[in-house]
């Protein structure tokens, strides 16, 4: 539950949940104290059915001023994975788990990312819930612990469940979907300068393989039209 310092986003959540509302809303959410510094709200990307969601930590700075969702570097190597797994970027729905870009301030100017608190990821996961509801993916893609942990809980650790096609605790339907999925953050495979690079970054690609064939049933690319 969200505390009384950071009153959450529920109070902001329009009674229509099309994305279009959903993102007009979350322009002028007050859920936690983020709002204040950043540019702006960060809302997700992707149309309506896409049959996977990839969920980040939050804006960066390059998003930040842009508005828009993984435009920065960790974005550019993102999208190059995506489409090595065999993904077409239009299936995919693209959000955080925290829509404003947290962030100190070094020499006066420089933005430096600090990752948000579990109460900021509290705050901000109405949003992120009713973007599950409306857009009804097949598997959602958590990348890194901030994600996960706002949909799998706490406790959750990367290092222990990466790659494992589980239940979304108090939201899959009858049919058992959405089904989650959790991996590391295009950031951390972008910051490994070590000759494990390559490997990361395949590791990376095999997580998002097992989403699409999730969605696929098997080796086919996800390229079909959205339903
Ligand atoms: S981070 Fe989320 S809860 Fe906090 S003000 Fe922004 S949209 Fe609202």
């Amino acid at each position: 539950m969200a505390s009384a310092k950071e009153p959450g986003a529920q109070r902001y959540l329009p009674e229509r949940r099309t994305l279009g509302a959903l993102r007009e809303a979350a322009a002028q959410c007050r859920g936690c104290t983020l709002y204040r510094d950043a540019t702006q709200t960060v809302f997700g990307e992707g149309h309506r059915g896409a049959p996977l969601m990839l969920v980040g930590e939050q804006p960066g700075d390059h998003e930040d001023l842009e508005g828009h969702p993984f435009v920065g570097p960790a974005g550019r190597l993102l999208d190059r994975a995506v489409r090595d797994a065999g993904i077409d970027p239009a299936q995919v729905y693209v959000t955080n788990a925290v829509k404003h870009f947290k962030f100190t301030r070094r020499e006066g100017k420089r933005r430096i990312h600090q990752k948000p608190g579990r109460t900021e990821v509290v705050a901000c996961r109405p949003w992120l819930i009713a973007e599950i509801d409306s857009v009804r993916p097949e598997v959602v893609i958590c990348l890194g612990a901030t994600a996960a942990q706002s949909l799998l809980g706490p406790s959750f650790r990367i290092s222990t469940g990466r790659g494992e096609l589980l239940c979304l605790p108090g939201l899959a339907g009858s049919n058992g979907r959405p089904r989650v999925l959790a991996t590391v953050h295009p950031s951390a495979v972008l910051r490994d300068r070590s000759d494990q690079h390559a490997q990361a970054y395949e590791a990376f690609v095999d997580d998002l393989r097992i989403a699409r064939n999730a969605v696929t049933g098997g080796s086919a690319p996800l390229v079909h039209p959205a339903v």
